[in-house]
Formats: structure tokens, sequence, C-alpha cells
């Protein structure tokens, strides 16, 4: 996303790469655009407090900022009080068989950016979140979490870096993604950085199908992304893009480093967990034992996902293009992380398409299980 095109150059790109279509595009939408664009509404329109639509931006306000790391925090944003909102975001959770996201607004750029919701989780209600909700009674319902990456010298993420608690920021959506087919019985993700809130639409999606299990694999360059998640122990030379840009980084910082075998100690931490890890926990604890699975990667502690450990969750159970019993591997991170695990995205015709398979997925026996990049 060029930082010179403009916002309207942005929205034209976004629409033609990912069709748009509402999850909540009814008649109350709709008119809300309409309303919007023309200043001449019915008056019981007029008089209703605006809610989420993908027509307009609807005031939100921050009302939280967690840090999780040097880059990355979550964002707590709520909308204007109404009761609407609370049911439109249940509806879009309890119903919604789509990943989905939002669009934030640069003000002065007048350019926009999608992130991704997190799921409903008693985590954020710390003691800050819960005096709001005392004040608001049911109005932290109604709440957007984001958990947004600091990009240097990114627009949209410096401009919301600087701004303070209770400013205003303009969110318009749900935008709806990749739909998760019913049949889907078992999933694999595979998520780089804050490629895990992707991630925790799909368990949360999973978690209202009955024995159906998610395996997430969650790598991180930096510890403090997920402090206090026990990790893999990495064994072997080091794998993966990020493993051999560190192989290659330990070798020019140190010509006398060669290519060693690391053995980190698949180690518990003891530190208190990160807010994205105790979410991660909460999620697995409200389903069976063994229907959702997290294993952590961080860079600099030698600990990478290995194809060996895709391999082993792939042979466990075939794929099936019956009515039940499909599996599906989705890629979501950055794009050189995509790129390793399963080829680059094509864009056809303007469009972003999935382009073939490629990466160590691509070499590898998928036992019948499809592929999806994010
Ligand atoms: C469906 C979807 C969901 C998403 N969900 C999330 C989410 O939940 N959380 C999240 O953090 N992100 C998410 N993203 C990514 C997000 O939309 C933004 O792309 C991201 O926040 C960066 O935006 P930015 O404006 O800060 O950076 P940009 O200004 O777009 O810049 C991005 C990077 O490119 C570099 N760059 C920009 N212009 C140039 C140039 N001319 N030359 C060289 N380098 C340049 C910047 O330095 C920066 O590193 C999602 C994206 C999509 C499509």
């Amino acid at each position: 996303m060029s930082a010179s095109r403009g916002y309207f150059a942005h929205l034209f790109h976004y629409i033609q790469r990912r069709p748009v279509v509402s999850l909540c595009a009814g008649c109350g939408a709709y008119a809300t655009g309409y309303a919007a664009a023309t200043g001449d509404l019915p008056i019981s329109f007029r008089e209703k407090t605006p809610v989420l639509n993908t027509s307009t931006f609807t005031p939100y306000t921050l009302i939280a900022k967690h840090q999780i790391s040097h880059s990355s925090s979550i964002f707590i944003l709520r909308p204007p009080s109404s009761d609407h909102a609370v049911q439109q975001l249940k509806d879009v959770w309890t119903s919604s068989t789509n990943l989905w996201s939002v669009q934030a607004k640069q003000p002065q750029l007048q350019i926009g950016r999608e992130y991704t919701p997190l799921p409903p989780t008693h985590v954020l209600s710390s003691s800050q979140i819960s005096l709001l909700r005392e004040d608001g009674g049911d109005a932290a319902d109604a709440d957007i979490h984001l958990l947004i990456r600091r990009e240097k010298n990114g627009e949209m993420t410096t401009y919301l870096d600087t701004l303070p608690l209770e400013a205003t920021i303009h969110l318009r959506g749900p935008y709806q993604d990749v739909k998760i087919p019913e049949n889907v019985d078992e999933i694999l993700f595979l998520a780089g950085g804050t490629g895990i809130s992707p991630a925790l639409q799909v368990a949360h999606i999973m978690s209202k199908r009955n024995g159906a299990k998610v395996h997430i694999l969650w790598a991180n360059r930096r510890r403090d992304e997920c402090v206090g998640a026990p990790l893999e122990s990495s064994s072997g030379s080091h794998s993966g893009l990020f493993g051999n840009l560190h192989n290659l980084w330990r070798r020019s910082s140190n010509p006398a480093t060669t290519t060693t075998t690391t053995t980190a100690p698949s180690n518990t931490v003891s530190e208190e967990k990160g807010l994205v890890v105790k979410i991660l926990q909460e999620m697995k604890s409200r389903v069976p034992p063994g229907q959702f699975e997290i294993q952590y990667f961080v860079d600099e502690e030698d600990s990478f996902i290995r194809s060996r450990e895709v391999k082993r969750i792939l042979s466990s159970k075939p794929g099936s293009d019956n009515s039940v019993g499909a599996k599906l591997i989705v890629v979501s991170g950055p794009e050189g992380f995509v790129d390793y695990w399963a080829g680059r995205k094509r864009l056809e015709e303007g469009k972003e398409r999935q382009g073939p398979l490629g990466g160590r997925l691509g070499q590898m026996e998928l036992n019948g299980w499809k592929v999806w990049k994010l």
C-alpha cells in the first residue's frame, strides 16, 4: 500500500482485490450510507445512533490501549452507545462462518487500512476495562478489539500510535473474507506475527462446531510478542524463512560462527503471561481437551516452525471432499512468511488470487488437506 496513493485509490485497489461484502448489510446500513451521501434521510434514521456499516465511517472511541510488545498493542474501541451496536456485534460473532475485518481511516491522509477484530474474551476485562464496563453497562459488549503492529514509517499505524485515550477512530465494516466451509472439521493455522488475529477468529468459528479441531503454530520474531508462552524446542539446523535469515545474520555479525545445532530447552516460562497468550489459553480452556492446540515459536530463541510439526498434523487424518471431514491449512502473516510456506499470492486482472501452491507446503504430501493463503 503505497504512501502516495490516496484513500480512494487504496479503496479502489481494495475492492478489486477482495470484493467487499457486508456481513450485516441490511437496510439499516444501506440507508445510513445513503444518509451520509445525500444528507437526505427519513427522520427515523437521522435520529439513530450511527452503527458500524460498510458505507460510512462510524466514530469509535479509543477507550484503552494495551501494549503487548515494543511494536504491537491491542486497541479497544467503543462505538456510540446503542443496543443495536451490541446486538450487531453479537450477531457477527455468533453466526458468521467468515473471517472478517474492519477498515480504519486516517483522516488527514484520507487513507484506510483493514484490521481483524479479536473474538470476545474475558481476558481484556482487566481492572482498567472493568471500570469502564461498570460505567458503560453493556456498552463493552459492542467494543472492537484490534491487535495492531506498528510499521516503521507506516502511515496508519504511526498515526494510531500517537492517539491518546478517548481519541476518535473512524471504522467501517464488517467486511467478510474467507469463509470456513461447513464441512471443515480440522484446521492447521500457520500464523506469523499479527497473523494470530485471524487465527483467533478461526478458533472462535471452529469452537462452535462439535468435535472440530484447530492447531495453531504461531511464530514470532521476538519473545515480547508472546511473553510467558512455553516454546517448542528446536533441534537440527534452523529452518524456515526466519531461521535462514537468522543464520545469515548470525554469520555476518560473527564470521567465526558456523551453523550449529542449537537445542533450546523445551521450556515453560514462569513469568507473567502476555495478553495474547492469555487470550489463547482462555480459548483453549473453553473447548474440550484436544480440540484446540497451540504451539509457540520465537526466532530470537532459536525456535522455528519446522516441516516436521506440519507433517505430523497432516498425517494424523486425511482430508476429505465429502460433506464432513474436510481439512484446511491456513497460512497468515507477513508476505515473506506466507511465501515461504505456501508461495506467493498473485494479482490477476487487478484481483488478488491464491496463486499456485508453492513453498514448503508445495513440496509436501498434503494427505488431502487444502491450503488457503490469507
Ligand atoms: C484483511 C486484512 C486484515 C488485516 N488485519 C490486520 C491486523 O489485525 N493487525 C495488523 O497489525 N495489521 C493488519 N492488516 C495490515 C494492515 O491493514 C496494514 O497494512 C498495516 O497496519 C500497515 O499499515 P500502515 O499504513 O501503517 O503502513 P503502510 O504505510 O501501508 O506501510 C507498510 C510498510 O511498507 C513500508 N512502505 C510504505 N511505503 C513505502 C515506500 N514507498 N517504499 C518503501 N517502503 C514503504 C512502510 O515503511 C511499512 O513498513 C490487515 C490487512 C488486511 C488486508
